[in-house]
């Protein structure tokens, strides 16, 4: 098995697509038998030192994601770096639509030999990003990929998850609707690194500018220093500007190698996220445990017992006092 999995990393490492998929669809397999092969590829991943961008982008749906995701990937791909896009659709499980949605949404795009875009699946979970999504991205640095851009439709529940892979977060909001934040949370908004105002293009232009002062109201408010632009992705205006102001993000995180510790931190809240929900599932689905739950269950309806004395009850059992 180690054999096989040497294999498989060296040939993502030649760029390999085939075997890129592969891999991720290995590590979104939730198959026992490949937790051993999983862990083993992405502990040798994560030693790989990629000099990537990941980037986050939100926003409603229709504010302009998949468009403003393709200008911005079209400008990356002409200065010869690699792509790759992974989009998650909280909603896919219910829709099953992503897959096909995000093909069609970026059509000059993924006719690029240089661009990767694949749908992340959600595992069931609100928030759409899992430690799968983390892996996966560990995987397209590892094929080359420079730029990892990360779309989430801005539900609300995502945007932290999102926030806690990426190095960037980009906000996409569009004219128009500065009062009621377009019904997006006003944490959202304290969570992006990057505000941009999409469409702001024919008839839009002087809302935008509007909106783009609502904001920036907001923000001094809050206390926030971001910047917010505005584009219009689909005549391409201020996209430049946009992959300038990027650039120089970057560039102040790689200078004082910020980016190196905001990414182990993000590890250890992953760690701590996984630990958490491993708990969760153990002392959920063992056996003797859920024997006692029910027996103290009982109790508690009969009022013999208090919740709490039932939860050290359960405590005592698992060990986790001592
Ligand atoms: P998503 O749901 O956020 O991914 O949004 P899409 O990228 O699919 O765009 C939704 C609609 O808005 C499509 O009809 C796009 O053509 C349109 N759109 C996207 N960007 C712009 C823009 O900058 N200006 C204008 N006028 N329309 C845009």
């Amino acid at each position: 098995m180690k054999q096989d999995i040497e294999t498989l990393y060296n040939t993502i490492i030649e760029g390999n697509i085939i075997s890129l998929s592969k891999a991720i669809t290995l590590i979104e397999s939730n198959k026992a038998d490949d937790k051993e092969k999983r862990e083993l590829l992405i502990q040798k991943a994560k030693t790989y030192n990629s000099k990537s961008i990941r980037i986050g982008i939100t926003g409603t749906p229709g504010v302009g994601k998949s468009t403003f995701i393709e200008a911005i990937g079209l400008k990356y791909i002409n200065q010869g770096l690699k792509v790759a896009v992974l989009a998650i659709d909280p909603s896919s499980k219910i829709t099953k639509g992503s897959i096909l949605g995000d093909k069609t949404r970026m059509e000059l795009l993924a006719k690029e030999k240089n661009a990767f875009i694949r749908p992340s699946p959600t595992g069931g979970e609100l928030g759409g990003i899992t430690a799968r999504t983390r892996e996966t991205v560990i995987l397209c640095e590892l094929a080359g990929y420079d730029i990892i851009l990360i779309e989430t439709v801005g539900v609300g529940q995502s945007e932290t998850a999102v926030k806690s892979i990426v190095d960037l977060f980009i906000l996409l909001l569009q004219p128009g609707g500065g009062d009621d934040l377009q019904g997006i949370k006003k944490g959202v908004v304290e969570l992006a690194d990057l505000i941009i105002i999409n469409k702001s293009d024919g008839e839009n232009e002087k809302l935008s500018n509007i909106t783009k002062n609502d904001y920036n109201r907001a923000m001094k408010l809050i206390g926030n220093k971001n910047k917010i632009l505005k584009c219009s992705a689909l005549t391409g205006m201020g996209i430049d500007e946009i992959v300038l102001e990027i650039d120089n993000l970057f560039d102040e995180l790689y200078k004082n190698n910020l980016i190196k510790s905001k990414r182990l931190q993000q590890e250890i809240n992953w760690f701590n996220r996984e630990l958490e929900k491993e708990l969760i599932n153990k002392v959920f689905t063992n056996k003797n445990i859920l024997n006692l739950n029910n027996k103290l269950s009982d109790s508690i309806m009969k009022n013999e017992l208090s919740i709490y004395d039932a939860i050290d009850i359960i405590i005592d059992k698992i060990k986790i006092n001592k």
